[in-house]
């Protein structure tokens, strides 16, 4: 019995027969052209182009009312490369110049686009090396006549170093069914991990040198990616086989119950309300929104609005997506629109940032937009807009001092005169709140309350500013903890000016989301929570099966705990039997 570490995408208690998944390497041989083969040669690449751009098509319009517009948008930027006319001229060209057939010019031109998008910072842009690398595999095949092997992955967890959001997307395509997903490469940022995850498949990424180990096919093995867990077991042992499945068996019934409560409202035992909103990008997580009955939307991140499309949004393309996310939550629940959150690890495709050594702690969000305020007007005018006799609300991120507050709410008082002199309808009195995330803004959280409605935490950025721990760095993840006694004692010190000042206090960073962070944060006094929209029914079942006054009595131990271990072992306790 082998038992291996990784990290957990999606949540789950797998057994079931492996598949080793390896790709195959495909050869490609130079060969010299004449003057005379050039023509075929590159119509023979364009009719590959072609093939290739039938096949994403074919899977894009069979999958579109099937899967949110989110998962199809990565073979939306595949068929984009695929379309993009540099692309075509920079291989016709090297076809022409070099004089060697078309599948090494393919490669060539194709890992040259590798290189450059993965010398990119930006994560978002090495992903898209990702997406190159695999149109470029699909072309070569289609110029080889290479017809994907038949696999029989069906009700079998996949072993893989990688697995490609194309794979993925056409197994999905073709009913196959997938218990579940082992790699040994991936971030969890990454396109198959945000398809694994609204694909609902268990899986494990990270798995180093899985696909090296003696694995026998025909043995079942067991994929344990509960957050606590995180683990891969290798030939087990009778007895650990038959525990497992005694697990996997309540873990089954426990998702289904889970499931249930996907549209049911709920309150904690002694009939108080904590209110369980979602965070969403764009508008591309609508089909989400009525899915999973919620209080609201704690955090829209319209940078994902602005990532999308090629060009800055006008204001009437924000207003009418700005309407449409609100129409999808029903009774008049709240909608808080975060503005532009660029910069970071955020970048746009059409706008140059300037180069920064470290952009987290540059020139992005609330500053970008201070000094951009032609786009901040834009923004703000849509909101205001669209917030017209509704339950919208502004949040402002990245706040590291009050004076920011002020330049943003005169700004936006600018902007409200303007509408009034056009005569155009907005909403006059909005709500206004503000992202803590910066620690200054945590600590001196007093000073703000005259200039806002309501406080937002953010604990992934805000993590990432107490521990000085980048939170997308894998070399210092361990000490990237929103669990730390630091992170907890903050919230609380804004928890109190909250309640002090009548100011609603939220939290919508990741951990909202956990179960453990979600008793918590409770118990410091959140009311409002706001998270990934696949974790409502989770958090569902938690507000359900608690009294608010039992957990309030935990207040003081979390505080002065010694460590996060000690506060997550003494929360843990808590949850036995609940999740
Ligand atoms: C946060 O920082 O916690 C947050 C919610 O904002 P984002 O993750 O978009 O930076
Ligand atoms: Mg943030």
């Amino acid at each position: 019995m082998k038992k291996i570490k990784a990290n957990s995408i999606f949540e789950g208690i797998v057994i079931g027969k492996p598949y080793l998944r390896k790709q195959k390497e495909i050869k490609i041989e130079a060969r010299s052209l004449r003057e005379t083969e050039i023509e075929a040669e590159i119509n023979r690449v364009e009719k590959a182009i072609d093939d290739t751009k039938y096949e994403i098509r074919h899977l894009i319009d069979s999958l579109k009312d099937r899967v949110n517009k989110n998962e199809l948008k990565i073979l939306n930027v595949q068929f984009m490369i695929l379309e993009d006319p540099v692309f075509l001229s920079d291989v016709k060209n090297k076809i022409e110049k070099d004089m060697i057939n078309a599948e090494v010019v393919v490669d060539r031109v194709i890992k040259k686009y590798i290189k450059m998008f993965k010398s990119l910072k930006d994560p978002l842009y090495k992903e898209r090396a990702n997406d190159v690398s695999e149109v470029g595999r699909k072309i070569i095949e289609n110029l080889l006549y290479l017809t994907p092997e038949k696999e029989d992955v069906n009700d079998k967890i996949i072993i893989a170093k990688e697995l490609q959001p194309f794979e993925l997307l056409k197994f999905y395509h073709d009913g196959v069914n997938i218990l579940g997903i082992i790699t040994e490469e991936g971030g969890k940022t990454s396109h198959t991990a945000i398809l694994c995850k609204s694909l609902g498949i268990p899986t494990l990424i990270g798995v180093k040198n899985i696909m090296f180990l003696d694995i026998e096919q025909d043995k079942e093995i067991i994929l344990d990616s509960r957050l606590d867990k995180q683990l891969v077991i290798l030939n087990p042992e009778e007895e650990i086989l038959k525990e497992y499945k005694i697990y996997e068996k309540k873990y089954r019934e426990f998702a289904k119950e889970i499931n249930q409560l996907k549209i049911e409202d709920v309150k904690t035992l002694d009939g108080e309300k904590i209110n369980l909103h979602v965070n969403i990008g764009g508008d591309i997580e609508i089909t989400q929104l009525k899915e999973f009955k919620c209080d609201g939307v704690g955090l829209l991140r319209t940078e994902f609005i602005y990532m999308e499309n090629d060009k800055f949004p006008t204001e009437d393309e924000q207003v009418k997506i700005y309407e449409k996310v609100y129409n999808a939550l029903s009774d008049d629940k709240p909608l808080i629109i975060r503005t532009l959150d660029i910069g970071g690890d955020k970048q746009l495709g059409y706008y140059d940032m300037p180069h920064e050594e470290n952009p987290f702690l540059g020139f992005r969000a609330i500053r970008f937009c201070l000094k951009n305020l032609d786009i901040f007007k834009t923004q703000l005018r849509a909101i205001l807009r669209a917030a017209y006799n509704k339950n919208i609300k502004i949040m402002y991120p990245m706040i590291s001092k009050v004076e920011e507050v002020i330049k943003a709410n005169e700004i936006l008082e600018e902007v409200k005169k303007e509408l009034e002199n056009e005569k155009i309808n907005y909403k006059k009195d909005i709500e206004v709140g503000i992202m803590i995330e910066i620690p200054s803004a945590a600590i001196m959280a007093e000073r703000f309350v005259d200039y806002i409605d309501f406080f937002s935490i953010g604990t992934n950025d805000l993590t990432q500013y107490v521990l000085a721990a980048d939170r997308l760095n894998k070399l210092v993840s361990d000490i990237y903890d929103p669990y730390d006694i630091s992170i907890l004692n903050l919230i609380n010190h804004v928890s109190e000016v909250g309640k002090k000042y009548n100011k609603k206090v939220s939290v919508c960073g990741e951990m909202a989301g956990e179960p453990i962070a979600i008793l918590i944060l409770i118990a410091l006094g959140i009311k409002d929570l706001s998270m990934l929209p696949s974790f409502i029914p989770r958090a569902k079942k938690i507000v359900k099966s608690i009294n608010l006054k039992d957990i309030e009595q935990y207040k003081d131990k979390i505080l002065n705990a010694k460590n996060s271990k000690e506060i997550k072992k003494l929360i843990n306790k808590l949850l036995i039997g609940v999740v």
